[in-house]
C-alpha cells in the first residue's frame, strides 16, 4: 500500500505557518508552535492579550514556553526524510 504520511504532516504542522514545525516551543494549552511565528504572534499583541490560534487560550502578556524537545526532533527527523525523499511519480 502507499502510505502518504498524511497523520504526520497534521501532527508536525504549526498551525501559524502551516509548515513542519521549525524550534517548535509548547504553550500551556499544550499546543505548539515556531519560535518564530510565536514572536511573530507576540509583537503584534503588544496590547491584547496573547491567544494561542489554535483553541483560543488567552495567556495574557507573559507567555511561559517550553521547548519541546521531542517535537523537534520528530520534526526534525520529517524535514529530513521529506528533503530527500525524491517524489518518483512517473507521468508517463
Ligand atoms: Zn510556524
Ligand atoms: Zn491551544
Amino acid at each position: 500500500g502507499s502510505f502518504r504520511g498524511g497523520l504526520a504532516d497534521e501532527m508536525l504542522m504549526c498551525p501559524v505557518c502551516q509548515d513542519i514545525f521549525k524550534d517548535p516551543r509548547q504553550l500551556p494549552c499544550g499546543h505548539s508552535m515556531c519560535m518564530t511565528c510565536l514572536e511573530g504572534l507576540m509583537d503584534h499583541s503588544s496590547d491584547v492579550p496573547f491567544k494561542c490560534p489554535d483553541c483560543r487560550a488567552h495567556f495574557g502578556q507573559v507567555v511561559t514556553v517550553q521547548k519541546s524537545y521531542a517535537l523537534a526532533s520528530i520534526a526534525e527527523d520529517f524535514r529530513l526524510s521529506r528533503r530527500t525523499r525524491v517524489p518518483t511519480r512517473c507521468t508517463f
